[in-house]
């Protein structure tokens, strides 16, 4: 029975049987169908949901809430789901920016909430292996490595809310994946429950050249093929020196370029990211100010940090120095760098308080982009949005040997409720329509939820019918987060 037919045909749970068997499982203290937890887990962070919510609309909650303590209760409550085909989403921090996390529809919800099982299992400091369960939040994790002298050296801006399961589901991109990667390339091996409550554990080996890495079938799976209990991934030594460089470039092609160039040559910076310069910002915020002229505004800053044995950092500060002197870039010295480095957890936040305003609407555009066709999207991107009177920052960040991601975070006022979603929903278009034209693919950090679901024809058709194949072979039942990832509501 496919997810459609479940739709068409209600199940007629008996709900106190259910409960009881759930309980059973995890205890009645780990269990909970209390308004205060079911509210909790009814949206996530997706900026659309949370717009129609400020708008009055109720957004249903799960049935149940639980929380398993370890990945065999994972597999009983999934039995449990699968014989009632009661509609699963796995939790874990909740900032899932695209509706990864959060019950759609009608039917009667059941989040398992992965917190509980929170503990580092084992670590191999020789190796520098650590083996940690999936519900641990990302600083949690962080800290605990560093009292020890390691870090895993990712860091996205939602690390205080966010979860080692929730990364690895939605293959997380951190600040600091230029050096140390994403969280697909720092994960060598992990624990799964599948929806018919088998687990699955793929070992640890520095490599295996055995036929495909079905370990990455559930990486990016976004909960639709399984849960993640727990993880082996790679650590690194805590850093022994950083510094930090910025440089203006009098426009976006030769910051790029300069960019470019470090990058292919070897150079693997810590943080590399091209934006605005930083001294604009008092116009924006102080009517009195004086107007920037066209020129300061096309001026682009590149911030650098690099991090690692003194010799190694020096050594790559230098070239990048000599590119940078190449494109014409203005030497700026370490402070503004060292700024954004202060701040860097807060400009993932500043969506907030826009979205808090009636009526206002914004998001964050993230499109992935070969270095050929960088400085032609961020114009267009740019452009497309100005023309409209939305506002727009734009990012370059997480650059890798073959191209990076442009960030375009977008906030406009609207004229009542209805219109902040059709200009939210406008953008999404006009973003669409821009990277289409000019080689960029969205969804480079955030994963696909409900949200970039709609996007699709970007991802192509048979990639979605061979990943509607692999799910219902896997979830029969079609109960896991069913409607993510364009998968069958
Ligand atoms: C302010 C802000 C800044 C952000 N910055 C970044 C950033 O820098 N880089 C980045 O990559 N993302 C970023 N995000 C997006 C978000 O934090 C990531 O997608 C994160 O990986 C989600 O983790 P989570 O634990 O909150 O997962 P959730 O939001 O709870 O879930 C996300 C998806 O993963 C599934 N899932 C969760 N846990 C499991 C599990 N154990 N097994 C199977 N499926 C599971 C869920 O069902 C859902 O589909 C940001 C979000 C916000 C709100």
């Amino acid at each position: 029975m496919s997810s459609r037919d479940n739709e068409q045909q209600p199940v007629s749970a008996p709900y106190p049987e259910i409960t009881a068997q759930l309980t059973e499982v995890v205890g009645a203290e780990n269990l909970s169908s209390s308004p205060v937890d079911t509210i909790a887990h009814a949206v996530d962070f997706w900026p659309r949901k949370l717009m129609e919510t400020r708008a009055g609309r109720w957004h249903r909650g799960p049935r149940w809430v639980v929380w398993p303590g370890a990945a065999a209760e994972v597999a009983h409550v999934l039995r449990i789901a699968s014989t009632y085909a009661i509609p699963v989403i796995p939790y874990g921090g909740g900032s899932s920016m695209v509706g990864g996390a959060s019950p759609r529809g009608e039917r009667p919800w059941l989040v398992i909430n992965c917190k509980r099982m929170c503990n580092i299992l084992d670590m191999d400091e020789g190796s520098m292996v650590v083996h940690v369960q999936a519900g641990v939040v990302g600083v949690e994790l962080e800290e605990r490595l560093n009292a020890r002298g390691f870090s895993l050296g990712h860091v996205p801006t939602s690390m205080t809310t966010a979860t080692l399961g929730g990364w690895l589901s939605t293959r997380s991109s951190g600040m600091l994946s230029s050096r140390y990667g994403r969280i697909s390339d720092l994960c060598l091996g992990i624990t799964a429950v599948l929806p018919d409550g088998q687990l699955v554990h793929t070992r640890v080996a520095p490599r295996r050249a055995t036929g495909p890495e079905l370990m990455h079938l559930l990486l990016g799976a976004e909960g639709t093929l399984g849960i993640i209990t727990a993880a082996h991934l790679r650590l690194h030594r805590l850093p022994l020196h950083r510094q930090f460089d910025s440089f203006r470039f009098e426009r976006i092609d030769e910051a790029a370029e300069a960019l470019r160039r470090s990058i292919t040559s070897g150079v693997r910076p810590l943080v590399a990211r091209i934006q605005r310069d930083p001294r604009l910002r008092r116009s924006d915020r102080d009517p009195d100010a004086p107007v920037p002229d066209a020129a300061a505004l096309a001026r682009r800053v590149l911030l650098l940090a690099f991090e690692g044995p003194a010799e190694l950092v020096e050594a790559e500060r230098g070239v990048v120095r000599s590119h940078v002197a190449e494109l014409g870039g203005e030497a700026l010295g370490q402070a503004p760098a060292r700024r954004w480095w202060g701040q860097r957890f807060a400009a993932g936040f500043r969506m907030t308080p826009v979205l808090v305003r009636e009526n206002s609407f914004a998001d964050y555009v993230e499109a992935g982009v070969t270095w050929a066709g960088l400085a032609g999207l961020y114009r267009a991107m740019e452009e497309a949005f100005a023309s409209r009177g939305w506002r727009t920052r734009l990012v370059v960040e997480h650059a890798r040997m073959e191209g990076v991601s442009l960030g375009c975070a977008f906030w406009g006022d609207a004229a009542s409720p209805q219109e902040a979603v059709a200009s939210y929903d406008a953008a999404w278009k006009v973003a669409q329509q821009v990277c289409l034209a000019h080689g960029g693919r969205l969804g480079h950090v955030y994963g696909g939820g409900q949200h970039r679901a709609v996007l699709l024809d970007e991802w192509g058709k048979g990639r979605l019918e061979l990943l509607t194949r692999i799910k219902r072979k896997l979830d029969p039942a079609g109960i896991m987060n069913p409607g993510v990832l364009g998968t069958e509501p």
